[in-house]
């Protein structure tokens, strides 16, 4: 479904990838890991064209989306939640899922959205988005992003800084997702989430892929994974 061949990105001079190559099949859940700096986020950036000079294949169901313009990109079927989620403090829960960025034709109703995350559903009239916990703006983020009829979705970060029983949560969300035919690209830190999670990893080192691990093997792969995350 992504195809990503050779791909390099720059802020103004400086040359963060070099040669980035990975590939998320349809219906996956697929997690770039790294240390910080490695460049996870400015893949994803690179990915929905909001990296000022990229250079490169990506190709999305077979089209290139090297020079398109980030709106164009949606438009495709690609969707980001970036790690500062992007939520509008000053709306309700149900006003923010009613201003995703674009909706496309297949982009989740209200009361869809609404079953699969009971707790806004709870907090919807009554919340306004500064007044969300953490773990309920990450969900508020994750469900704007099903609104806009995008089914491949870029998730950077979404266990941030979140208690473990958020995380729990938030990992039944994205297996819920999956379920329902979402192909995911996550950003991960924690690769015990991770495993709960996803199909396979990819380890990025200096901006580029430097391993791939199924997720089967992820657990006999533990002293390898220390050493590429330095933990
Ligand atoms: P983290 O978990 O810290 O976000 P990451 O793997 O996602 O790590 P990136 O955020 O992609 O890494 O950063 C890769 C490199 O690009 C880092 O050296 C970072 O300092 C640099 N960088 C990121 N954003 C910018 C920017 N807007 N301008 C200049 N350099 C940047």
């Amino acid at each position: 479904m992504l195809e990503i061949h050779g791909l390099n990105a720059w802020y103004g001079e400086s040359h963060i990838l070099h040669g980035v190559d990975f590939e998320v099949r349809e219906g996956e859940v697929v997690t770039l890991l790294g240390r910080n700096g490695a460049g996870k986020t400015t893949t994803m950036k690179s990915i929905m064209g909001l990296v000022p000079r990229r250079a490169g294949h990506v190709k999305f169901r077979g089209a290139e989306m090297i020079g398109l313009m980030p709106n164009q990109i949606a438009r495709a079927g690609i969707a980001i939640c970036p790690e500062e989620r992007g939520i509008f403090g000053s709306l309700s829960v149900t006003e923010n899922l009613m201003l995703p960025p674009i909706v496309a034709p297949g982009g989740m109703g209200i009361d869809e959205i609404y079953t699969l995350f009971p707790n806004l559903k709870e907090r919807a009239r009554t919340a306004h988005g500064t007044r969300l916990s953490g773990g309920e703006q990450q969900m508020l983020a994750i469900a704007r992003i099903l609104r806009t009829g995008a089914k491949m979705l870029l998730l950077d970060e979404p266990t941030e800084g979140l208690a473990p029983v958020i995380v729990q949560q938030i990992g039944r969300t994205i297996r819920e997702i999956k379920k329902r035919g979402f192909t995911v690209l996550l950003v991960e830190q924690n690769f015990h989430f991770a495993a709960t999670v996803a199909d396979r990893h990819y380890v990025m080192e200096h901006g580029k892929i430097v391993d791939m691990i199924p997720n089967h093997l992820l657990e006999s792969s533990m002293d390898k994974l220390h050493e590429y995350l330095g933990v």
